[in-house]
Order: C-alpha cells, then structure tokens, then sequence
C-alpha cells in the first residue's frame, strides 16, 4: 500500500486543531504556543515511528492528549506532558532535552511516565512490583497516574492490532491494576471504558452476549423509561427546577458481573439501567434541593426503604456524591434513581480532576485526596514490603469500599468493608490492638471477630496480660493491623527461639555433639528446616525429637549411606524438556512425560483456549483463558505462565459439566440418560437430579474428547421436550 505523506499531515495537523479545540476553555495566556511547541517536538521526534495499525505514531501521544484535555479534564501541562509522553522512551529525546525545552515540572512528570512503562512493559517481572511501582510515582505528581490512564485507555481501544497474548496480557492487567485506580479516582467513565475493553479481550464470547442482548432490547426500554420519566418531568418543571432527566444504561462488565457473582440471567437483571436526574442549583442549596427532588419522585412512586444512599451528607472517600433510592416504576419493576447537581455530575465522571474546577467549594475535598495519598505513602512505607501480600493488602484497603465507625468520644474513623473490632483496635494505635481482648459495640459485648458495619460505635477493651496471637492474623484485613501483628509475633518467636537454643545446647551435649554453628546448620539441613532460628524455636515447644539427633550423629559419622533427602526433579526443567525447541507446550500427549493436570476450577477440555501455569507443589495445571482465576494469574505470575496447545489426534477422554434445567415433565429424566448413554463414545461419571415444585434441574459429569464433541451433546439434550437451558458448568460436581 502506498502511503500518502502529504494526506496523513492534513490528517496530523488537523486532529491537533481538534485537541486545542477541546482544551481551549482552560487555556491562559502563552498556553497555546507551550502546547504547539509541545506538539512540533513530539510530531518530529516521532516522524519515522508507526503505530501497530500502520497509522503514524503522533495520532498515539495526540490521542492520549485528547482524553486528558476532554474526559479528565487537565491543565496546559498535562497536555504538554500527554503529547510527550512517548518521546524520551521511545525516541533520540533526552530527560535534559524535555528539562531545557519545557522546564523542571514537565521533565519530572514524563520521567514518572516514562519510569512507569519501563517497568511495566518488561514481561518477565512481577505484576506486584509493577503496581507499587505506579503508586510510589503517582504520589509525587497526581498528573503522572492519570496521563497513564488515558495512554492506555487509547492502548485499550486500539488493542485489536495486537498479537492475541498481548491483549490478554494488557487486557488482564488493565483489569487488574488500571480499572481499580480509575475507580479510586473517581475517573468513573474511563474506569466503566477500561472494564469494558477489558472484558472484550479477556473473555470475548461473555462480552458480546451481553452487548447483543443489550441493544436487541433497547427500544423495549427506552419506552418504559419514558413512561416512567414522563410525569416527573411535569412536576419538576412546575417546581421550577432547572434539569436533565435521563435513563442511563449500566456498563457491560458490571452486568456480565451480575450474572457470574449472583448467578442470575440477563432477563432477570431488574436495573440494567438507571434514572438520573441532574439539577442546576446554588452551592447552597445542592442538598435541601436533591432532597426536595427525592420527595417528589417518592410522592409519585414508592420508595424500598432499605435502597436509600446518602452519599451527599457522606460523600464516598474518591469523592463521589450522589442521592440514590430504588422505586417502583410501572409495569411492578424496580428502578434505581440518582439525584444529583451539576457539579457532582461532573465530579461523579471526571472525578478528581473536575474538583480543581471547583476549587474554592471543594477544598474538604482536595483534603481527602491528600488523605488518599498519604494512605498510600504510609502503606509503601510498611517495612516488610512482599510484594504479592503487599498488592492484596493494598488493593483490600484502598480500592473496596469504605465504612464509619465511631470511638466513644464520637470521633470517626474510615476502614475497609469487612474490617473487624480488632483492626478497629489498632487503627486506633498500636498498643490498643496489641492489648485488645474484646469490644463493645453499640454498647454490646463482641468478640474481637466482630465485623463491623458502618455508623458502629465501638468501645475497645484492654488488657495489658495481652498479646497478639497467631490466629489474630485471621481476624483482621487492614494493611496496618496485619504488619504490627506480624512483627509482635516476630518479636515473641525471637524470645522463645533463644530459650530453644539453650535446650538445643544441652541434646546437643548429651549426644556429645559440639554445639557448633556448622553443626547447628547441619542439623538444621537435615531436617529441611530453614533456620536456626526455627529449630529453636520448634525446640521451644517440645517439637524437636531425641532420635533425629541420634539419627543427625549417625548420618554425620557415615555420610555415605542415603540421607532422608530425595531428590525430585525441577518442573522448570521438565516444562523445557517437554517444550523442546518451541515454545509451546504440547498436550494431551504422553501424559507421563510430564506432570500437568486440569485446573478443577474451570475443568478444560481439548478445544478450549488455554494455557499452562506452573504451580509449586503440583506440576503444571492447564486452565481455559476464560477461568475465572485466569486474569489473577495472568497479571500477576506471567512469568510462570507456559503457552499451551491441545494436540488434535488423539481419543484420550476428558471430565466436563452439564447442566441442565427444565421443568418436570413425565419421563424427562429417562429421555436425557437414554439420549446420553446411546452417544458414541460418552461415558457418564455421575448424574444427578433435583425436582422441586414443578422444576427440574439436573448435573451430569460426562467423559468427552473435546468441545466440538460436547456441544454436539448439549445441542441434542437441548432439543428434548421440556428441557429450558443446557449450560456448561465448571465446578466440579
Ligand atoms: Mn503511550
């Protein structure tokens, strides 16, 4: 194909016309010409570089431009920064050469950007690192997080020209890492785009059932939402509101969500959409009147009394404030409607960005982002920082929701959903935490399990006889209670080993063994215990026994006979032997050779996209790509993820799940096993049934060769007389 220079420069130029367009409004004096400077650099800098697609890599940093200045809303040097994005990775520019041409600010954000991708895009290194990573860098420079989100928004959109590993691999961590920041920002638009986009590449066949079902039944709604919209327009108007009212459809992921976690189907989903209603009024009167709106629509329709949310005298700590109330619309059908301003619509969309719009109204809430970014500064501070542990921790507090209690003096303190008394206790302080033996809530006797809901008021009670014990760590989920209970256990483990290391001294002596370091780490080899500081501590409390050592003194004087250690070969090594010299890894062959399983959590068969991932104790265990495990692992253990491919020749059967629901006709329950045992080559390992009231719903495990085969079976079952749905199912039965 040949390429028109002179067409795609008209295309460069005016597609930069578009972006000031769109910043124009926030633009000061000088603004332009930094943006056209930034713009010139970037356009040469990038001039022999071609994005995937075939397109010029300028429509790239352009593009990530245009989401900064439109969806998030950011000044002149973020739009600097977006266009330069790219270059000092990328191209012959310097840091220095950015630092001479646009000054130190915009140098230290493109370093983070450029800091962040050069750790992200190396495959090899670990997801956790990556993240902790980003948020040690978004805290220097809020401009630096949300530049990258909108380079991988525009990533995202333009991810079909990848190879398919490489959307997995973006899509998952986009999924994993990008959606949830999104999210904790409040950026909520990009963060419903990102979701989507996610699950498209991650699981396309449950995306595109859900955006099919979506627009076929779009006009049907469209007409209940006028329905229920009507009359309420009238009265609004007569109140003499100034306001938008609209249905406002929820995002794909969150439906296909739905479905998986309450395991419902499409049709049975009440709130596919939602009624907004935006109000323009004065700062001062945004709560009387969201209210006064709420009592109108409940005069109208009548309210559930335990779907009320008040996140407008509570905002929610990414700043999101909003009246919600479910109600019943006609037609006897649920409908959730948000009540808010102007201004927490935008705040609701562009999230923080839009609150340096609002600045002098929102400075409470600028606060709360200093907070947020404190949080993150103190849980990257945490001396113990495993990576993995660290990430859950992180994800646990900062990314779920959030709730309220109360001490006795009425002071309120925030803590993760699911936060026990005792994670109440030492975010309090330290001390308290490592003393509590209980709590009070509401003035009730609880233990320290107790798991708190929002608005408790809670006592903590003491002792100083107390310390932290081992199972604590099973009560809490807070980053801070978890690391200070660790290090006192530490701390006791420390005490009691140096008691066992004098009753180690004194076996040692009677089995005239020198107490030695060498010997001590011999033993210790041995017994295939880690340290010394654990033998001490086992020998503590009784665990080390007088024939090991009797046994260490024999293998000590005659070496030559086999010790108790084995030698067990090392998967890595078995995954290359079986990989040969490609680097796929073949299954469904010689299954001796090496040692792989089937994942029991998404049971794949032959057919199946899948992949291998190593385990530490069970070999090779072979996932489909659409596991729901899968995205964790493939973002956070890429690096033990092996490729695989089903071998096509061979008959080796493989265990799968039907289920089917019906209702319960005569003779029904005969019909399917007859259908199933006359089918060539299906063995059936188990089948039951269950008959409630008219419905019938049944599960058999049956032994198939591949997809092709068991689809062909569920497409016959599906045509048997009273039989409603036939699903596949991943559990095991
Ligand atoms: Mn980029």
């Amino acid at each position: 194909m040949k390429i028109d220079l002179e067409a795609e420069r008209k295309e460069i130029l005016n597609r930069y016309k578009i972006l000031i367009q769109a910043c124009k409004r926030r633009l000061e004096k000088g603004d332009k010409e930094i943006i056209r400077k930034a713009f010139e650099v970037a356009v040469e800098a990038h001039k022999e570089m071609r994005r995937k697609s075939g397109e010029p890599y300028i429509y790239h940093p352009i593009a990530v431009a245009q989401i900064c200045a439109e969806e998030i809303g950011l000044g002149a040097t973020g739009i600097v920064c977006a266009l330069l994005h790219d270059t000092v990775e990328d191209t012959e520019i310097t840091l220095d050469d950015v630092t001479g041409l646009f000054g130190e600010k915009v140098a230290q954000i493109i370093n983070g950007l450029t800091k962040i991708s050069g750790v992200i895009d190396n495959t090899s290194s670990i997801q956790a690192e990556n993240f902790r990573k980003v948020l040690l860098t978004m805290s220097e420079d809020i401009r630096v997080i949300l530049i990258k989100l909108a380079d991988r928004l525009h990533n995202m959109r333009t991810l079909e020209h990848m190879k398919r590993e490489k959307q997995m691999k973006i899509a998952s961590e986009t999924l994993f890492l990008y959606a949830p920041l999104a999210h904790r920002l409040g950026l909520n638009n990009i963060k419903t785009e990102l979701e989507d986009l996610g699950l498209k590449y991650t699981n396309s066949e449950g995306y595109y059932d859900i955006a099919v079902k979506l627009q076929e039944t779009e006009p049907q709604r469209k007409r209940f939402v006028q329905k229920f919209i009507e009359p309420l327009k009238e009265i609004l108007g007569e109140q003499g509101f100034t306001f938008k009212i609209f249905g406002r459809p929820k995002s794909i992921f969150s439906i296909y969500n739905k479905t998986k976690t309450k395991g419902v189907a499409f049709e049975e989903i009440y709130d596919l959409f939602a009624i907004r209603i935006v109000i323009d009024t004065p700062l001062e009167q945004e709560k009387s009147d969201c209210w006064k709106v709420y009592s109108i629509i409940t005069d109208f329709y009548h309210p559930s009394p335990e779907r009320l949310r008040d996140w407008i005298s509570t905002p929610k700590s990414n700043g999101y404030e909003s009246l919600h109330t479910t109600v019943m619309g006609p037609e006897g059908k649920w409908v959730e409607v948000q009540i808010r301003t102007v201004r927490m619509d935008e705040l609701a969309e562009k999230g923080y960005a839009a609150h340096w719009k609002y600045k002098d109204s929102a400075a409470d809430k600028e606060s709360n982002l200093e907070g947020w970014l404190q949080r993150i500064r103190e849980m990257l501070e945490n001396p113990d920082p495993n990576a993995l542990e660290f990430m859950d921790d992180f994800k646990l507090n900062l990314f779920s929701d959030e709730l309220f209690a109360f001490t006795p003096k009425g002071d309120m303190k925030t803590l993760p959903v699911g936060a026990t008394a005792l994670d109440f206790a030492f975010e309090i302080h330290t001390k308290v935490g490592e003393q509590c033996i209980g709590a009070k809530v509401n003035f009730k006797l609880v233990p320290l399990s107790y798991e708190i809901k929002s608005g408790d008021q809670i006592e903590i009670l003491t002792s100083n006889k107390q310390t932290p014990k081992e199972d604590w760590l099973g009560y809490v989920i807070t980053a801070k209670a978890k690391s200070k209970i660790k290090s006192s256990l530490k701390e006791q483990r420390k005490k009691i080993a140096e008691e066992g290391r004098e009753i180690m001294e004194r076996k040692f002596y009677k089995n005239k063994l020198d107490f030695t370091l060498q010997n001590v780490n011999d033993f210790c080899q041995f017994l295939k215990i880690p340290s010394s500081q654990e033998l001490f501590y086992r020998a503590a409390l009784g665990n080390v026994d007088i024939k090991e050592i009797k046994e260490f003194v024999r293998f000590k004087n005659n070496p030559l006979k086999p010790s108790r250690k084995t030698v067990t070969p090392k998967i890595e090594q078995l995954v290359t032997n079986a990989r040969g010299s490609s680097d796929m890894l073949v299954i469904g062959d010689d299954m001796q050779k090496l040692d792989y399983k089937l994942s029991p959590c998404c049971n794949p068969i032959p057919g199946d996209d899948v992949f291998g991932f190593i385990t530490v104790g069970e070999g090779i265990k072979i996932h489909r790509v659409n596991c729901p495990n899968a995205i964790k692992l493939l973002s956070n253990y890429a690096y033990r993820v092996v490729k695989a491919k089903w071998l096509n020749d061979q008959m080796i059967s493989f265990l799968a799940g039907i289920k089917i629901i019906g209702t319960d006709e005569l003779g029904l329950v005969n019909n399917i096993t007859k259908i199933i045992s006359n089918e060539n080559n299906i063995n059936m390992r188990s089948i039951k049934f269950d008959t409630d009231d008219g419905l019938f719903e049944g599960t058999i495990m049956i032994y198939v060769h591949d997809t092709k085969h068991l689809n062909h079976l569920m497409d016959i079952l599906k045509k048997v007389k009273g039989v409603t749905k036939v699903e596949r199912i991943d559990e095991k039965a």
